[in-house]
């Protein structure tokens, strides 16, 4: 009992206080900062090499969407992109997304663009149902950790569920392969309305790496309209904790 007793000390509290403002390893990839700087020849290179095209030719903007955070531009570039370890990026318009040269604005959701009636029916309480539409695992895990004893979003009403008839809203991961397309439908289908759709990780939100395989079929992903996007590659579960809080409306 003595031992159990010592290796509970040795691990100290766990327990995340304040799901706001947790700090994280200062090697985190988060919201990056684009100098306002950047020569033709800087933004050319930088586009050619970002192997998703994240990096706009013309403007050197950074889209987060497609980002798969691979650290090359800050590389090729390290006094003008660097990655903060800002975790709170997720955001309820796509293009919001895009970070723009020499902008140090955090991102946030737009409260206008929030449908009413989530604030008014799922604050307090949330269930989703997660589907993982042709996805590595990567994001799913993160989405399960938010469960954990450590973050415990369920202090704030918000977990998954096995059923979509016990849900308020899907979670999408992966990049949405074409096996998966009917089963996204067949899900959201079954969740009552009102009900939400997020999108978790690059993949979801762009197709990430796989962009342009004649194995994706994202239409499911385009014909609806997303409450939250949460990127990350994959996407961490304080990244998904605070975006859906903002949605909720939970200070
Ligand atoms: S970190 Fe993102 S923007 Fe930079 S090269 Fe990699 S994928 Fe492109």
């Amino acid at each position: 009992m003595l031992k159990e007793l010592k290796i509970l000390k040795s691990h100290g509290s766990q327990y995340v206080k304040n799901l706001r403002a947790q700090p994280v390893s200062p090697i985190f990839m988060g919201r990056p900062v684009i100098s306002g700087f950047l020569s033709c020849e800087e933004r050319e290179m930088l586009c050619k090499l970002c192997p998703v095209k994240a990096i706009h030719c013309e403007s050197g903007s950074l889209d987060l969407g497609k980002c798969i955070f691979c650290r090359e531009c800050s590389f090729a570039l390290p006094g003008k992109i660097k990655f903060t370890n800002d975790y709170r990026i997720a955001v309820n318009r796509r293009e919001d997304l895009i970070v723009h040269p020499d902008s140090e604005n955090p991102l946030r959701l737009d409260e206008t663009h929030i449908r009413r009636e989530i604030r008014r029916v799922f604050r307090g309480t949330l269930k989703l149902r997660q589907v993982s539409a042709g996805g590595d695992n990567s994001c799913e895990m993160e989405l399960a950790a938010t469960g954990n004893v450590n973050f415990d979003f369920g202090r704030h009403g918000v977990e998954f569920v096995a059923s979509p008839r016990h849900a308020d809203g899907i979670v999408i991961t992966g990049p949405g392969s074409e096996n998966m397309s009917e089963a996204l439908q067949i899900c959201y289908d079954a969740i009552p309305e009102p009900k939400i759709i997020i999108l978790a990780g690059t993949d979801a939100i762009s197709g990430g790496l796989f962009t342009g395989s004649p194995a994706l079929k994202r239409k499911f992903i385009e014909d609806h309209n997303i409450d939250l996007y949460v990127p990350g590659n994959p996407c961490h579960p304080l990244t998904f904790i605070n975006g859906v809080m903002d949605l909720l409306g939970i200070a």
